[in-house]
């Protein structure tokens, strides 16, 4: 019988592991530092190319290791700067990640799932169901594709988990990703530089309490009360507000930071002034800060974006009660590339998957 034993893949491996990997095959540990450099630093996507490795460990490195870099099947340019990547993986599904330039920074933003099982009533992602997790190798080589697209292996740049996905769902390889990100001798990013986004996975966001690597964190609320909450974001039926606030309250934050509130505005949904007063009173006594996103409205979505004078008054109340409050512009809506709009067509997840996704935590 053939064997099926799966060679570790390069862009998969955090360096521990990969120094064990190469031990067990005869080299000497201290070669991870080089291959991360070549994979992180120099953008190589072929052992070949390492060219001040022994020939014998290159060999030994195409052979008995993969190396898997997301392949750029579509690259979409908006007149504001933003560009959307549709990335091919190895099993042939599709992900989108966005290079938003320019807020004041550069910010790479990442997907973590193919699809997600959230369901937000106002998402087109949610649209697809869940189709798989992303590895924490397919979550760093949108890093490694992007920089390499946009030369910008030099250059500093920021990293949101807000593209596809629900980073919280995935959390291991999210983790993970982290990790491989933060290495000395890869892309060593701080994690001040990384924001995760997530809907507020309770049991998930006490375990994220708990980590050394720890991303900045933003928070999708959405709604002040769970009765509005539950009809946007379907998990808070199951993790209701009361108990996501408690856990930012307690969150460990460096003293600079402060944990991002998201409150996405739909006209007439949650967007009152009563909305906005109880919203104030919430998010009280938690060191954060509200970012409003007026709705990027899209086929399909059942609901409408505030005018510009409703969503300053919202914002205007939110301030007047203390609340640190901005409004996030959308970059990218003429190529889809704005919150809320990735989604890839012909993905969509089989009716087994959204079965298990209905199932999701229940
Ligand atoms: N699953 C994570 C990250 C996803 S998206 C999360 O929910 O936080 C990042 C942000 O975009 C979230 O706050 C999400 O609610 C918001 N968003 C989703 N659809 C949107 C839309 N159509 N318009 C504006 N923002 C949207």
């Amino acid at each position: 019988m053939a064997t099926t034993e799966r060679r570790p893949d390069l862009a998969d491996l955090e360096r521990p592991a990969l120094e064990a990997a190469l031990e067990e095959r005869g080299h000497a540990r201290f070669h991870a530092r080089q291959i991360f450099r070549w994979i992180y630093r120099h953008g190589v996507t072929d052992a070949g190319a390492m060219t001040n490795l022994s020939r014998e460990l290159r060999v030994s490195l195409a052979r008995d290791f993969t190396l898997t870099t997301p392949v750029v099947a579509r690259r979409e340019t908006s007149a504001d700067g933003t560009e959307k990547f549709l990335l091919r993986l190895a099993d042939r599904r599709h992900i989108e990640s966005v290079f938003i330039p320019d807020t004041p920074s550069m910010t790479f933003c990442l997907s973590t799932q193919v699809g997600c099982a959230m369901a937000c009533a106002f998402c087109l992602t949610g649209r697809m169901g869940l189709a798989r997790n992303l590895t924490a190798g397919e979550i760093v080589g949108q890093v490694r594709v992007l920089a390499d697209a946009l030369n910008m292996r030099e250059a500093p740049f920021n990293i949101v988990l807000m593209g596809m996905g629900e980073p919280l769902h995935n959390y291991d390889e999210t983790m993970k990703a982290l990790r491989i990100l933060a290495d000395e001798h890869g892309f060593e990013m701080s994690p001040r530089r990384i924001t995760l986004s997530t809907v507020g996975l309770l049991p998930a966001l006490e375990r994220l309490a708990t980590e050394p690597v720890m991303p900045n964190l933003a928070i999708s609320l959405h709604a002040p009360s769970d009765v509005q909450r539950g009809e946007l974001v379907p998990i808070n039926r199951k993790y209701g507000l009361a108990d996501i606030i408690d856990v930012c309250r307690r969150f460990p934050l460096n003293k600079r930071s402060r944990i991002t509130f998201e409150y996405v505005l739909l006209a007439g949904v949650n967007d009152s002034p009563q909305d906005a007063r109880r919203l104030a009173r919430l998010v009280a006594g938690v060191k954060s800060k509200v970012n409003l996103i007026p709705l990027n409205a899209a086929a399909g979505i059942p609901f409408e974006r505030p005018s510009d004078e409703a969503v300053d008054r919202f914002a205007r109340i939110v301030s007047e009660h203390g609340v640190i409050v901005s409004v996030r512009k959308s970059r990218g809506r003429d190529i889809r590339a704005a919150c809320g709009q990735l989604i890839v067509e012909g993905e969509r997840a089989s009716p087994a998957q959204q079965l298990a996704v209905l199932a999701f935590g229940g």
